[in-house]
């Protein structure tokens, strides 16, 4: 049995394309289906739909052997206890730095509202800024509009979330895509079928990216 851990939303749309172009597709709807485990058209493989954050944690401890998530879960969480063979090149964005557009000079340290603390500390401290990190759990557009912080660390696509809040990109932290990751045992327990899923979906991708 090879079980995959998808990361449901945005990413669950992208990746079911390039799953079905590998021989994968799921025997029911997973948009509308209240079920969490799903068997597919490809006998032994099953695919789990979770959180992104939750993916990591299914694969390191090997309840399931593989799975799709973004690579800003893998920098903020860690990628302890699991391989990254496959940038799927999906899902992409970049995690950045944002402030209001008429943001005045912080006043003493820089207060950054972010959920991503982990990238956030790294970051400003490689810089020397010292910062205030407050921890939130989504709409971090609010914070400055509502003098919580003084800047932003947040996943942008378009930017249109930040316009619309009267804020603006400053530095990108990371370029951020979607990435395939394997439990490091079942890399060795499930060799055949791990490594027919990677070429199957090498062949899938538009242009072969690998990373390590
Ligand atoms: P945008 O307005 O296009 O810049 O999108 C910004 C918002 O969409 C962010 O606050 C994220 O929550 C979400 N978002 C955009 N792209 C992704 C992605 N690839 N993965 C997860 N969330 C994303």
């Amino acid at each position: 049995m090879l079980t995959i851990a998808l990361t449901k939303g945005r990413i669950l749309k992208e990746t079911l394309p390039l799953l079905a172009h590998a021989g994968i597709e799921p025997l029911e709807d997973v948009h509308s289906s209240r079920k969490l485990i799903f068997p597919t058209t490809m006998a032994g493989v099953s695919l789990v739909v979770i959180r992104g954050t939750d993916v990591p944690t299914y694969v390191r401890y090997g309840a399931a052997q593989v799975g799709v998530v973004g690579k800003d879960v893998l920098l903020e969480h860690g990628a302890e206890g699991v391989y990254e063979p496959l940038d799927l090149g999906i899902a992409k964005c970049r995690l950045m730095t944002a402030s209001a557009l008429d943001a005045k000079p912080a006043n003493g340290k820089l207060r950054v509202a972010t959920k991503f603390v982990n990238v956030a500390r790294n970051f400003y401290a490689e810089r020397g800024v010292q910062v205030e990190l407050i921890k939130l759990y989504g709409a971090m557009e609010l914070a400055p509009l509502m003098n919580l912080a003084d800047e932003i660390v947040d996943i942008v696509d378009t930017g249109n979330t930040l316009r619309a809040n009267g804020m603006a990109p400053k530095e990108t932290i990371a370029d951020i895509s979607s990435r395939l990751i394997v439990n490091k045992a079942a890399m060795r327990s499930h060799h055949a079928q791990v490594s027919g899923l990677i070429d199957r979906l090498k062949e899938a991708l538009p242009s072969e990216v690998g990373c390590d």
